[in-house]
């Protein structure tokens, strides 16, 4: 029997993955196809590093990130079709994807109270569900209960040129670059001692290297299917 929609009022469907997997294009496809939300959780700890360094934070300095960090207001929106960040009232949509940001994220990651504070406001936007939330953590810590939990892959070198082909219009020459920045954060996001990057015990790892974004969105509603089928 197919889902019905009301299947899906309290489903969180959980993307996990490292950097340049795809989980922002398949996750906003997954919402769109079954009409839910979607949380983008690395544009919230963007948003944290961004104004970090906006202050003259030193992003390195865990103990003044820890001082500071309940200070930016942060509104996230969660529209797939056109979601949304906003500091203070600010759009930094734009900011946050900067290169300076992307190089401090991890740091500023890293550091428990940016996490305590950015899971709990997570946790106030997911409320009783009807939502895909992505992240690194997702599954494992700021939804553990999610009925369906993705650990989206791909190989480096496919993931360095998805994310080069995003910030330059010569790709090839900058995935060297980006290959080495997203190994040092993908290395820092998957040692740190709060909520690592790990896949959890019940998720479902989809390998997108040889996949469209199509294909990979399907696979992940034949596991909602499937999951919401089996809790019914
Ligand atoms: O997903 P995105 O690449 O925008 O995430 C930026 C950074 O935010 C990640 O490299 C990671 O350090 C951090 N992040 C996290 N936990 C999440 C989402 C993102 O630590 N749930």
């Amino acid at each position: 029997m197919p889902a019905s929609s009301s299947d899906h009022a309290t489903l969180v469907v959980a993307v996990d993955g490292p950097s340049g997997s795809g989980k922002s294009s398949v996750s906003r496809g997954v919402a769109r196809r079954l009409g839910l939300r979607y949380l983008d959780t690395g544009s919230m700890y963007r948003a944290m590093a961004w104004w970090m360094t906006e202050n003259g934070i030193d992003p390195a300095d865990e103990d003044a990130v820890a001082a500071v960090c309940d200070r930016p207001d942060i509104a996230v929106g969660i529209d797939p079709e056109a979601p949304t960040i906003a500091v203070d009232g600010r759009d930094v949509s734009g900011p946050i994807r900067t290169r300076e940001v992307t190089a401090v994220v991890s740091p500023v990651s890293a550091v428990r109270a940016v996490r305590d504070r950015l899971v709990a406001l997570q946790r106030e936007v997911i409320g009783s569900g009807g939502i895909v939330v992505e992240g690194r953590d997702i599954g494992t810590v700021v939804s553990p209960d999610a009925a369906v939990k993705i650990y989206l892959t791909a190989r480096a070198e496919v993931r360095a040129l998805r994310r080069a082909a995003e910030i330059s219009a010569d790709p090839v020459a900058e995935t060297h670059r980006t290959l080495s920045e997203m190994r040092r954060r993908d290395a820092i996001d998957s040692k740190r001692d709060a909520s690592p990057l790990v896949k959890a015990d019940d998720a479902v790892e989809i390998d997108a290297t040889d996949l469209t974004l199509e294909q990979v969105i399907d696979a992940v509603l034949d596991v909602v299917q499937a999951r919401t089928a089996a809790s019914r």
